[in-house]
């Protein structure tokens, strides 16, 4: 059984690596996180897993099942944080996952497959500006490049950092994780408000959204804000601010799949009180599970973009900044994960994922899915993050009963 006492202990305990009262501040492989990782690896140890590393600091912890030569099931998440941050994005399922083992463990449960509970470094892109950095080393899509592209504000490579915590990045690139992997599963928390406002305990994770990010440079005359009288201005703030409310509008008739759309940038030139705005770069994210209903709005943008500027006597420049593949999660997992929720009898609904996570690199090689609980008023990547014990506890019970299923063979998944 999932033991709360337990737990909560354990959440107690990472509180104090790296917290402070400004929030917690694990940033990856600084002090604190290894601090945190040190403690994530002794609670595994005294959990009697196997305990690997790998040459990218990933700490993976081996349940073994009856049968060695069957593919693995995995679970994991991070325990990185933010500046700032909280004790919960990330810790959550790393935790729940420690958890489920031991419940395993007490009980006495027998499984074919191994399961794997994977503690995934660097996952925040807080430090070196790109994501799920652990995950994509165990995938092998990291290079030694790329390790020394990606540097921090200090002028430190992410090579660097590895060197310095003694791992391996001369070998990233042999470092994809070999082993087969028969299901991924994490859980999170969902780091928006929707679970609260449905009052529902779990989200199941239909898919996870790619965004698809572009600045937008409007131009116009920076002409005197006295002398120049109004039909004979060029006002680039006065159509971005068009622009701004045409991206929400446009986006919000994208109803199902949703499309969610921010301008979440916005620099004025030359910024002064008399000098009408000459110039405006708008920093535009627009994100869906649906990679057809997201690449339509952006069409329905740029076209509104066209409009307005040419109505306004403006010139403009887009500047593509990136573009992510949204991921599905598997529908065996989906199908799963609402058995496990409906024999509990909790309270759930299916949704997307706005933010990433590192489940969406396992969705490419092995059925994948992601429960999300509530948290407080919806807040992460924030000091005032918070996770009720009572959904934690319920999410763990989910995780428990759909470990205990997969990792049986024969399974709805087999
Ligand atoms: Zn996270």
């Amino acid at each position: 059984m999932i033991q709360k006492e337990r737990l909560l202990k354990d959440f107690e305990a990472m509180a104090t690596f790296g917290g402070s009262r400004s929030g917690i501040n694990r940033i990856a492989f600084s002090d604190a996180d290894w601090a945190g990782r040190q403690y994530i690896i002794e609670r595994m140890i005294d959990a009697g897993l196997d305990v690997e590393i790998d040459g990218f600091g990933n700490v993976i912890g081996y349940k073994r099942g009856t049968n060695p030569n069957l593919p693995i099931v995995m679970i994991g998440s991070h325990t990185d944080s933010v500046p700032n941050g909280g004790n919960y994005d990330g810790v959550v399922g790393v935790l729940s996952a420690i958890e489920v083992v031991r419940s395993m463990i007490d009980d006495d449960v027998t499984h074919d497959h191994t399961i794997a509970v994977v503690s995934f470094m660097c996952e925040e892109s807080s430090r070196f500006g790109a994501a799920t950095l652990g995950s994509k080393a165990m995938r092998g899509k990291l290079t030694v490049h790329d390790l020394h592209r990606l540097v921090d504000t200090q002028g430190i490579s992410l090579y660097d950092a590895l060197k310095d915590r003694h791992l391996q990045p001369d070998a990233i690139e042999s470092m994809e994780y070999k082993i087969p992997v028969k299901a991924f599963i994490e859980m999170h928390i969902e780091q928006g408000k929707v679970l609260e406002h449905e009052q529902k305990q779990i989200g199941i994770v239909s898919g996870i959204a790619g965004p698809e990010r572009f600045y937008v440079t409007i131009r116009g005359h920076a002409d005197h804000s006295g002398a120049t009288p109004m039909n004979l201005r060029h006002d680039a703030l006065c159509g971005a601010s068009k622009i701004i409310l045409g991206i929400e509008e446009v986006t919000s008739m994208q109803e199902e799949p949703p499309v969610v759309g921010t301008v979440g940038i916005a620099e004025v030139m030359p910024s002064a009180m008399n000098v009408i705005p000459g110039s405006v770069k708008l920093g535009v994210d627009i994100r869906s599970i649906s990679k057809v209903a997201r690449d339509s709005v952006v069409f329905l943008i740029k076209e509104l973009i066209d409009v307005i500027a040419e109505k306004r006597g403006l010139s403009y420049t887009i500047e593509p900044i990136s573009k992510d593949s949204p991921v599905s999660m598997a529908s065996s997992m989906i199908k799963e994960i609402e058995r496990a929720v409906t024999s509990l009898q909790l309270d759930y609904m299916i949704m997307p994922s706005g933010a990433g996570h590192d489940a969406m690199h396992w969705a490419e090689i092995a059925p994948t899915g992601m429960l999300f609980i509530p948290c407080r008023d919806g807040i992460s990547h924030n000091s005032a993050e918070f996770a009720a014990m009572d959904d934690i506890v319920a999410g763990a019970e989910v995780l428990e009963n759909v470990i205990r299923n997969i990792s049986l063979v024969g399974n709805a998944l087999d």
